[in-house]
This record gives structure tokens, C-alpha cells and sequence, in this order.
């Protein structure tokens, strides 16, 4: 790659170890901790100060730091194991897509409006953005001729800060690009790629950046650049940050300008696929090509959704972008005439009726025009049927054409360390190959109780130490005392509960009841404790509450110091909690969640899941491997429904859970948990993976629409 400016900014780093800069420019590190394990131990302190990010840590690192390193013995084996490791996962010629599909010419694009890769890059906001990053970090693991597209949004998704009253504050800083391992993307004359956009009145610029996700390519548009206005500027500042006009506006740069940048690079793809419908004007923009060529529209129409595939993540209307037809004049009014149609012919391409008036709705757009819609598990996938059905007159439920993909987890990226070793020597060192066969799991079910024990009660222990580090860096920041009691227990039943507060996760479900929660934790023979953590949106006033209600309960006697609150959800403290919690706690209200994937990232890890049957947990649920809290089914009473869902939890903490945790041999293992925790592993890694998902989106949905 060529050099930048940005390269002399860089302090200089010693021949003998100079593929650190190769390294940190390819977030390949991101899923594999030895090699942030190289940078961390170059300065630990530096390394969290810039939160673990080897760009940013090699511009910031001293030069005799790097130095010394070139005299560590131990630290240049890694160095060494970790450089041929990177290398040899680049130049591999025998991947699985190679192996499998010799001959194939296709490419796919991939459009997300959210991409989370590492902490260091807060693009995302929750379960859909984890997911493009894990499918985008799949997509190089099984070598797929794949590029991603988004945006870099400078100022990102906000940090959470919690005020002492557990108010959420939003905090935003603008991330200098030169720390993070983005490059300007180049046309093939190698210029660099600035997209053109109209809006109305004026037309807006985006360059485009290049990062690269081992061996794919993420493209991320920025449109703070010169010559836009301020407010344009602002356009890709934030993550969802402005009103329904910038939401439109930020679409359209999305959807129009991505296509328009992939065409710059001299990309064609022969599969888009939009992640959700944020990105879903792409396909206007590749029907005006095709109409600009002399196509007829509705052959155009037509054309276009033989090249597209639809992801739709939300069974909460309202989570489905839907914008006035006014603002749709605003933005479109010249676009029609360019597709050589009318007004009507353009609005009736998406139109929805809401309680609000006719609206043009982008998931009836991407559903419109797309060959292949799914949704992310099969509960949801029926859920979606259920909603869209009324796209597709004279269709019987059962044949709306909408199928299902159960979403899963990128293992490297959430699997802990300790986890891993055991893997390793349990399922030999290949497993990684091959982790979607659930045969390769079964040589668990023998393995060693003790060990397996020990191992997750080390994890246990950092967790408890991440805990208390973040909760005092807290304190100090509020000027509050040093803590004064004791902040959790480690040889107590932990539980986790961690996702965005969004009010239909029923993050208080818990509380419901709080006299009959607190003589559950308390219970002298079986204490548990709990570690909360999320954001709720900044525009949220209720997800803000739930966050003050289960901040408050945390404070108050006999929940202080076994209930903790974590401020600012991101994937850091999602891998602290995935890996170190005993029991990962999910309360949605039937039948909202979509997958949630949180739990499997906790099963991959050895922790079994609670939750209600809603999303992937009624495909995994099998009686030994978790818990199932309430009925499989939807209520009309809100109420009635919390309240069943409540006393049913109560009842499995007390006399189902934490009974089979305290059930200890003379070692102080419990044969019956490790079971169970073993259960959760060997039913769910396999399954619930972006190895057996993006399989599965290459066979079913992918290929048939290249080959259509
Ligand atoms: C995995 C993950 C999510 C998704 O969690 P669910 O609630 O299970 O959908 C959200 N945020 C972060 C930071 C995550 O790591």
C-alpha cells in the first residue's frame, strides 16, 4: 500500500519488528488476540488509553518501547508466530469458497448501514451492526468475493455516560482518521474516490475510505469533506443522529452513492445485498443505470431484483424506516423522470399505509426489488411473513415469500482466550476449520470437568476485576467516595444481562417483583449476583428510564454490590460479559427479538442461556443446555404477560439454576452445571456461527441469484 501522510506521523519502528504496521492495517487482528496481545504488551497503559487500537498505538507509542522489544526473546517468538500465522491466512489458496466453488465468477456486495469490527471503530450501535461485522469478518474467513459498503460516521454511535443519578449521557468525540486503519480508496488510474449525490438544490460529495477485514474490503463513505455545506458535513457525523430530512438525506448517499462508489473502483457485483433497509435505494440507483442505457423501467424493475438480496432485522413497526411522501418529493423529485416514470408509478413503488398517512417504506423496497428476503431465525422469519403478507395478495401465509436465516456469531471474535486453549487441546487445533461440523464438538461431552470448571471461574475473575476497574474509574470521574462495600463475589452465580435498551428487551422484567428478587439473591446457600449493561438510544426517553430504574435498584439495600450497572455497552464489555458471566439473562417480549445473538456468544463460551423463547432460543432450547422462561406463545395483555414471565424466571433462578451451580463435589465442581454449560457449547457453537450462516447465505440466497 502506498504511503500517506498519515505514515509520517508514525513513530518509527525497528526493522526486525516493522510488520506491526502491516498487521495493525488489517483489522484481521480484530478476531485474533495474540496479535493485539503483541501491541498490548509494547506499553500496556498506552494500549487501554487508546483502547486497543494498534494504529493509533504505534503514532503514540515511544520509539524506545518498540526498541526494547527488539531484545525480548519471548516477545519476538509471538511476534514471529503471529506474522506467519497473518501471512499464511492471506496468501491461502485453499479456502473454503475456493475449495467449494473453483469456478465461480460471482461477487457480492454488502450493504449495512452499521458495521461493528472492534471497539475501536464505533460504527455500530447494537445487534444489527455486530452482525454486519461478523458477517463481514466470515466473508474473509471463508474467502467469499465480497466487498462491504457503509459509512465511517466521524463522530460515531455516542459513548454512554451515566450521571449520578443514572441518568445516560450521550458523549460524542470526533475520531481523527489517521488513527484508525482506514486509507483513501483508489480508482483503478489511482485517484481517490469522491462520489457525486444530488440533493435538493445542491449536490453533495463523499469520499470513500478503504479498510481492510482480512481478505475483504469494507468501503466507508464520509461526507465531511470540502466543498459540501456544514450541514452536509454533518450528513455522516453521526449514527443515527438527526431528523426524519438527514435520515432521508443519509439513505440516499447510502444507497445511491455506494453503488456509485463501487463503480468508480471499477467494482461490478453480481449479488447486493442490503442489510436491513437503510441501504434499500441502492436498487433505484441501479435502475436508473440500466434506464439511462435504454432499458424500459419495468424491465429494468425487473432486471435489477434478479441481482438483489434482502435482509429484514425488526418485527417492531416502527423499527421499519418509513418517510412522508412530502420529504420523498423533496429528495426524488427529479429521480422519476430519470427511471421514465411518473410520480404514482415512483411512490406506488414502496408505499405503505400507516396510522400516520401513505408512506414510502424501505422495507417494502427491498422486498419490491429483490429476489431474496429472509428473516433471522425461523420465528422471526414467520413473524415477517406475517407482516409483509399483505405484499403479496392471494399468497397464503405459509407461501409469502419471505424465507429465514438464523443469524450467528463470528467465533474468533467473541471466543475467550482461555476458552480457546481448552479448544485446542480438547478438539485439536484444526477446530477452527471446521467448527460448524457439531460432530467436532462431541469430544467435549469426555473432557476433563475440573479444568473446564477452572477455566470459566478464571474468567469469572477477570470479569470481576473489569467490574470493579470500570466502576472505579466511575467514581472518580462523579468525585464520588471510593466504593465501600464490596462490588462482587466471584465464587457467587453470575448473571449477565447486556444489550441495548430498547424497551421491548424488558431490561426491569427482572424487578418486577423486586421483595421476591431480593430474597432470592440473598439466599445464604445460594447467593447470585448480576452485572447490567446498555444503551438505550439518545431520542429514548423510556429505554432511558429502564436504564435509571435498574441503576437506582442497584443502589439500594440488599441489591447494592451484587447488582452492578456497567456504563457504555460496546463490544469490549460485550466480551467481558460473554466470556465471564455464569448465565446469560435475555427477557424480550415474545416475539420482538429478531434473533438476539448476545446468547450465543455466551453458549459459544460455556454459558448457558435463561431467556424466553423468542428469537434464535426457540431453534436452539433443547432442555439441556439452558433454560426456557415462559410459554411459547404471544399475549394480548401486556401485563399478564410480564407478570407470568416474571414469576416463571423467579421460579427457575431459585429452584432450577442456581441449585445446579451450588450442587458441588468435593473439588467444589458441579458436575451438573458443567453438563449443562457443555450442552450449551456443543448444541450451539456449531449452529448458531456466521460459519454455518454465511454457508448457508452463499448456498440458498447468494449463488441462486448470481446464477438467475
Ligand atoms: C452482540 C451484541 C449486541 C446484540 O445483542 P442482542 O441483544 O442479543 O441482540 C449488541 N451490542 C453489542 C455491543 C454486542 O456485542
Amino acid at each position: 500500500m502506498s504511503a500517506t501522510s498519515a505514515d509520517l506521523l508514525f513513530t518509527p519502528i525497528p526493522a526486525r519488528i516493522a510488520r506491526l504496521r502491516d498487521i495493525a492495517y488489517n483489522y484481521w487482528w480484530a478476531w485474533n488476540p495474540e496479535a493485539t496481545d503483541l501491541y498490548r504488551r509494547i506499553d500496556p497503559h498506552l494500549w487501554e488509553a487508546i483502547y486497543h487500537n494498534p494504529v493509533q498505538f504505534l503514532r503514540n507509542v515511544r520509539q524506545r518501547n518498540l526498541v526494547a522489544m527488539t531484545n525480548d526473546a519471548a516477545w519476538l517468538a509471538d511476534y514471529d508466530a503471529v506474522v506467519a500465522s497473518f501471512d499464511a491466512y492471506m496468501t491461502d489458496k485453499n479456502t473454503w469458497f475456493k475449495r467449494t466453488y473453483p469456478n465461480e465468477k460471482s461477487s457480492i456486495a454488502y450493504f449495512s448501514a452499521e458495521f461493528g469490527i472492534h471497539e475501536s471503530l464505533p460504527i455500530y450501535s447494537g445487534g444489527l451492526g455486530i452482525l454486519a461485522g461478523d458477517h463481514v469478518k466470515e466473508a474473509s474467513d471463508l474467502d467469499l468475493p465480497f466487498v462491504a459498503v457503509g459509512f465511517i460516521y466521524p463522530q460515531g454511535y455516542f459513548r454512554q455516560r451515566l450521571d449520578h443519578s443514572g441518568w445516560q449521557e450521550a458523549i460524542y468525540s470526533k475520531m481523527n482518521f489517521a488513527d484508525i486503519p482506514a486509507r483513501p480508496a483508489l480508482t483503478p488510474s489511482g485517484d481517490e474516490v469522491v462520489v457525486e449525490v444530488e440533493l435538493p438544490g445542491r449536490t453533495i460529495y463523499a469520499k470513500v475510505y478503504h479498510l481492510q477485514v482480512g481478505r475483504v474490503t469494507l468501503y466507508l463513505m464520509d461526507t465531511d469533506i470540502h466543498p459540501n455545506s456544514h450541514s452536509d458535513r454533518e450528513l455522516s457525523a453521526r449514527l443515527y443522529g438527526g431528523d426524519h430530512d438527514m435520515r432521508v438525506a443519509q439513505e440516499l448517499v447510502l444507497g445511491i452513492g455506494g453503488v456509485r462508489a463501487l463503480r468508480q473502483m471499477g467494482i461490478s457485483p453480481s449479488v447486493w445485498h442490503m442489510n436491513e433497509g437503510h441501504s434499500a435505494f441502492l436498487v433505484l440507483e441501479l435502475a436508473r443505470e440500466l434506464v439511462a442505457k435504454g432499458v424500459p423501467f419495468m424491465q429494468a424493475f425487473d432486471m435489477v431484483r434478479d441481482q438483489a438480496v434482502f435482509t429484514t432485522h425488526t418485527p417492531v413497526p416502527a423499527g421499519n424506516d418509513a418517510f412522508s411522501l412530502d420529504l420523498i418529493d423533496k429528495y426524488f423529485g427529479r429521480f422519476w423522470d430519470q427511471l421514465g416514470i411518473s410520480r404514482d408509478e415512483f411512490m406506488n413503488i414502496a408505499m405503505q399505509q400507516q396510522s400516520w398517512g401513505p408512506s414510502f417504506a424501505m422495507t417494502v423496497l427491498a422486498l419490491r426489488l429483490s429476489e431474496m428476503h429472509n428473516g433471522v431465525s425461523k420465528l422471526h422469519g414467520h413473524v415477517a411473513r406475517t407482516m409483509w403478507q399483505w405484499l403479496y395478495p392471494g399468497k397464503e401465509l405459509d407461501q409469502v415469500p419471505i424465507t429465514s436465516v438464523t443469524n450467528g456469531i463470528h467465533s474468533a471474535s467473541w471466543l475467550a482466550p482461555g476458552m480457546k486453549k481448552l479448544y485446542n487441546d480438547v478438539l485439536g487445533a484444526d477446530w477452527y476449520d471446521r467448527l460448524d461440523d457439531p460432530k467436532l464438538w462431541e469430544a467435549l461431552q469426555q473432557s476433563d470437568d475440573a479444568r473446564f470448571w477452572k477455566t470459566r471461574l478464571e474468567l469469572k475473575q477477570a470479569l470481576v476485576y473489569f467490574v470493579r476497574e470500570r466502576l472505579a474509574q466511575r467514581h472518580t470521574r462523579l468525585g464520588f467516595p471510593p466504593v465501600t462495600w464490596p462490588i462482587l463475589d466471584e465464587s457467587q452465580l453470575t448473571i449477565g444481562f447486556a444489550r441495548r435498551f430498547a424497551t421491548y428487551k424488558r431490561a426491569t422484567l427482572l424487578f418486577r417483583d423486586a421483595e421476591r428478587l431480593k430474597y432470592i439473591l440473598n439466599r445464604q446457600d445460594q447467593p447470585i449476583q448480576l452485572v447490567f449493561a446498555g444503551k438505550a438510544h439518545p431520542a429514548d426517553e423510556p429505554g432511558k428510564h429502564f436504564i435509571q430504574d435498574v441503576y437506582r435498584r442497584s443502589q439500594e439495600p440488599g441489591f447494592a454490590g451484587k447488582i452492578v450497572f456497567l456504563e457504555e455497552y460496546d463490544m469490549c464489555v460485550a466480551r467481558a460479559l460473554v466470556q465471564g458471566v455464569d448465565v446469560w439473562l435475555n427477557t424480550p417480549r415474545r416475539p420482538y427479538e429478531a434473533s438476539g445473538t448476545s446468547g450465543q456468544k455466551a453458549s459459544l463460551n460455556g454459558i448457558p442461556n435463561l431467556s424466553i423463547l423468542d428469537g434464535w432460543w426457540p431453534e436452539a432450547y433443547d432442555g439441556t443446555n439452558g433454560w426456557a422462561v415462559g410459554e411459547e406463545r404471544e399475549y394480548d395483555n401486556l401485563d399478564e404477560q410480564d407478570w407470568n414471565d416474571a414469576q416463571h424466571l423467579y421460579h427457575l433462578l431459585e429452584n432450577e439454576v442456581a441449585p445446579a451451580y451450588y450442587d458441588r463435589d468435593a473439588n467444589g465442581v458441579s458436575a451438573r452445571w458443567v453438563a449443562i454449560a457443555k450442552a450449551a457449547i456443543m448444541t450451539c457453537a456449531p449452529q448458531f456461527s456466521t460459519r454455518r450462516m454465511l454457508k448457508e447465505y452463499v448456498n440458498r440466497l447468494y449463488l441462486p441469484v448470481a446464477r438467475s
